[in-house]
């Protein structure tokens, strides 16, 4: 564990001053008018949350917001370099900015987050995007104000990619997407290595977040009137770790559950790994805990998860499910699922569907193995062909679709405390929203119900979620 570094508002003050002195040349830049950024976070909640202070940070430099490309003065894409078709899909709607570019050519383009993080995209971005001004890797996104202000002078590309392992930036200004739900991001980074994965490469080492200023931010949430708060980390049970207070992730949980407030409150990720039975015994006890886990397996081989570098096994793991389903009766699992993994057979696919089977998931995001430059699985022999992993992959959907269906019709009768998120598919007349358990629950009702916590009877079941009749 590396040492940590806290940077404070202190730490931030030349920050502060850049963004005066950009707010201040955005004015004589645009007299008549406030300027608009137009921002979008690709990939996992971290870079949700990572959006919400790049947009904080934009709105104290005088930026208005629009959801139109073609009339922002400033596009950042925060970037996802997790799978590949990820990352296609950035190259594509970066070349897209070109047009825009040309049509105005004092329009900023930034790009940030896990892939600028990797120098042979960082380089290629150099090469073949020239019209993009700024790159800046996930441990740089509070130099923001820094970059803009060079740019701004007129410095034609400014980058700010540390190789650093990262620091924990505390009182970033923030401009959060809703009102309802909040992300909290508790940890950073991952020191796990699975082989398959870059976010270790890209997000630098584990550290944690002072608890003190976690207790805080849930405080002022829970006034501010968020109703369902999601603790985010890449493996929030190893936090703590190199924290001076002794503080545990079970600890930290407990004393969440003590703040006074209306909320609930989600965590991800849980790695099998580190995860406890003492944190299945708090979610049982809580108040405030939803009665959900969403606890990856990626594979119900044995052989396939030591290959992956996971560091426990299926009987570990089935174990571990066994007990969370016997001290929380109404528990909801997910987890997420690699297929096609290097060397992975049709006999180790077949392990993952009986495991899928056992443990009766409600719900599962799945992905086709994707190669990672610099990971430790990008080396090994792959022989399995692309049309067969698919074909491996449709089958997975469809033992876990009857699943759903199946989880889904044991809720009926049931009443579920529902987080309304806004109106269901245009013509059902249906609002939707998630149960305690993040099963989507739809019921008649009309928008006016959005971020309101109601009661819904259980009436119908299917294999995407359930619908169902307010109870006053
Ligand atoms: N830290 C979390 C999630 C990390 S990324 C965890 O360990 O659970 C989210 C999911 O993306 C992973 O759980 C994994 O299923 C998937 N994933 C990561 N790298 C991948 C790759 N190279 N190819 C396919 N899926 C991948
Ligand atoms: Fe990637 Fe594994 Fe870390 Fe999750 S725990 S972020 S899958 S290396």
């Amino acid at each position: 564990m590396s040492e940590r570094i806290e940077l404070t508002k202190s730490d931030l003050a030349q920050q502060e001053k850049c963004m005066e002195d950009v707010r201040r040349m955005l004015l004589e830049r645009y007299p008549n008018r406030q300027p608009l950024a137009f921002t979008h976070s690709y990939g996992c909640q971290q870079n949700v949350s990572d959006g919400e202070k790049i947009r904080g940070m934009l709105a104290e430099m005088g930026y208005g917001f629009t959801n139109q490309e073609s009339e922002a003065d400033c596009i950042i894409f925060n970037t996802c370099a997790v799978r590949e078709n990820a990352e296609f899909r950035i190259y594509g709607n970066v070349g897209n900015l070109k047009r825009y570019k040309k049509q105005n050519p004092s329009l900023i383009i930034g790009l940030c987050g896990c892939m600028m993080q990797q120098e042979h995209v960082a380089k290629k971005i150099r090469e073949s995007y020239p019209y993009v001004d700024l790159i800046f890797g996930t441990h740089a996104a509070h130099l923001l104000p820094s970059m803009m202000k060079k740019r701004l002078e007129g410095q034609k590309h400014v980058e700010e990619i540390t190789p650093q392992d990262g620091v924990i930036v505390e009182d970033m200004p923030i401009r959060r997407d809703g009102t309802v739900k909040a992300w909290l991001p508790i940890m950073y980074g991952c020191d796990n290595f699975c082989t398959y994965c870059v976010v270790p490469y890209v997000r630098g080492r584990e550290r944690s977040r002072r608890p003190e200023r976690i207790l805080d931010e849930v405080r002022q949430l829970a006034s501010q009137g968020y109703k369902e708060i999601m603790l985010l980390g890449q493996n929030v049970n190893s936090y703590g770790k190199g924290l001076e207070e002794p503080v545990d992730f079970t600890q930290l949980l407990r004393q969440i559950d003590e703040v006074e407030g209306d909320f609930r409150v989600r965590f991800m990720t849980s790695h099998p790994k580190d995860c406890t039975r003492e944190m299945i015994d708090t979610i049982a006890q809580s108040k405030k805990l939803c009665h959900h886990i969403h606890l990856p397996v990626q594979s119900g081989s044995d052989r396939i998860l030591r290959l992956m570098n996971r560091h426990y096994d299926t009987e570990k793991y089935l174990g571990l499910i066994e007990y969370a389903k016997e001290k929380i009766p109404d528990l909801t699992l997910s987890s997420d699922i690699i297929v096609g993994f290097p060397g992975e057979t049709y006999e180790d696919f077949c392990a993952t569907l009986d495991l899928v089977r056992k443990v009766e998931y409600d719900f599962l995001f799945t992905f086709i193995y994707s190669k990672r430059v610099g990971t430790k699985a990008a080396q090994m022999d792959d022989p399995v062909p692309a049309s067969e992993k698919s074909k491996w992959f449709r089958e997975l959907l469809s033992v876990q679709s009857e699943i759903s269906q199946k989880r889904c019709e044991k809720l009926i009768g049931s009443v579920q405390q529902v987080l309304v998120d806004g109106p269901a598919r245009e013509g059902t007349g249906r609002v939707g929203g998630k149960s305690g358990g993040n099963i989507t629950v739809e019921f008649p009702g009309d928008a006016s119900l959005t971020g309101q916590m109601v009661h819904v009877r259980i009436t119908e079941a299917h294999n995407w979620g359930v619908i169902g009749e307010r109870q006053e």
